[in-house]
């Protein structure tokens, strides 16, 4: 199915096979370059297949695909379910669930919700750019809230600012524990690396204000990218205005190349930084994660920042801060950087291509 074919037309309504009921597309001018396909889902309320080793058992995403559009991003391949691609499609074609909050309160009113953790951010971003147009999380957290559902929300969106005194207000009947991705500093590597984000030093900015209003703001230093940002300058860098900023926690993991992220990663790669691809190919192999070397050396790295930056005593107060991207790595704190690739790691192998 292509999505550009669908119409609201009043000539019926298209179904999506395990997404929904197809609403319209729109375009326009405020998110230039962006089209956004309204959908009215079935079900926002997801359960995390059984194999998978992540803290938290359901999850919550209002939108798929993401502008934030970073290279490295581990969701790229799911847009590839919906008939689209998993690189410019996945940046600009973001299917958008606008019945998301009501849906979600139907499902919390169930009598067999045992009011288990939510957590948001796992597949996209939450708080991407269409959270500006749609404001569809005001209302799934209210609602999370209201029914007494612990939830956990990670991004690099500071469209959230928006709501932390909404979230502060629920905060106060339920556990919320909020996130923020910060995988690196230097503006020019961002802007390239991670096009459609705020800034570095907006998402401190966000870190700060969530702590002012007394909430826990966990962030992640994810991924750190293998020659370009894990130098001991840039990490020291980094976790010193992370600590400035007054984050509750802080998880370092790095980068992962999946399908779908892999091949476009290294195209990115191959013209911006074509000095390291010799470098990544050792690194990765035919596998999704670095080697085992590699998160070795990076977690030596890392322990004597974080001390230095009195990060250490910090991290743990914050277990319910995950990572957006729904991987079983989400649960590892600096200082035990895993030795060991997730379970799941050898699901893709056999589809793999090298760099
Ligand atoms: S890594 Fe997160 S913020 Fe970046 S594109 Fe993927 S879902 Fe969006």
């Amino acid at each position: 199915m292509r999505w550009d074919s669908q119409r609201a037309d009043g000539a019926g309504q298209a179904t999506l096979p395990g997404v929904g009921e197809f609403v319209r597309t729109v375009r326009t001018p405020e998110f230039s370059g962006l089209v956004f396909h309204e959908i009215r889902a079935r079900s926002v309320l997801n359960r995390v297949p059984g194999r998978s080793t992540v803290p938290f058992q359901w999850t919550v995403n209002p939108y798929r695909g993401c502008s934030h559009a970073c290279r490295y991003c581990f969701a790229r391949n799911t847009h590839t379910y919906l008939d689209l691609d998993a690189g410019h499609d996945f940046d600009t074609q973001v299917i958008v669930k606008v019945n998301a909050a009501e849906r979600l309160a139907a499902q919390l009113r169930s009598p067999t919700w045992k009011r288990e953790h939510v957590a948001m951010g796992t597949n996209t971003d939450p708080y991407q750019r269409a959270e500006g147009r749609y404001a569809l999380m005001p209302g799934i957290v209210s609602a999370l809230g209201r029914s007494g559902t612990p939830f956990s929300i990670l991004t690099k969106g500071t469209v959230l600012s928006r709501d932390i005194s909404l979230l502060a207000d629920i905060g106060k009947d339920v556990s919320v524990g909020l996130g923020v991705s910060i995988a690196l500093i230097d503006r020019d590597l961002q802007r390239d690396v991670e096009p459609g984000t705020p800034s570095p030093q907006a998402r401190l900015e966000l870190v700060r204000r969530v702590r002012e209003a007394g909430l826990p703001c966990g962030v992640f230093v994810a991924p750190v990218l293998p020659g370009l940002t894990d130098s001991v300058a840039q990490l020291d860098q980094l976790l010193a205005a992370i600590a400035d900023a007054g984050a509750t926690g802080v998880t370092v993991l790095p980068l992962h190349l999946r399908p779908g992220t892999r091949e476009w990663f290294a195209e990115w790669l191959r013209y911006a930084h074509p000095e390291l691809v010799a470098d990544y190919r050792q690194l990765y192999g035919k596998g999704s994660y670095v080697d085992r070397g590699y998160r070795r050396l990076l977690a030596a790295r890392v322990g004597p920042l974080m001390r230095r930056h009195g990060l250490d005593s910090r991290t743990g107060r914050d277990a319910t801060v995950e990572t957006e991207t729904g991987d079983a790595e989400s649960s590892w704190p600096i200082g035990s950087l895993p030795d060991v690739a997730p379970q799941d790691a050898v699901i893709h192998e056999e589809q793999l291509t090298l760099l």
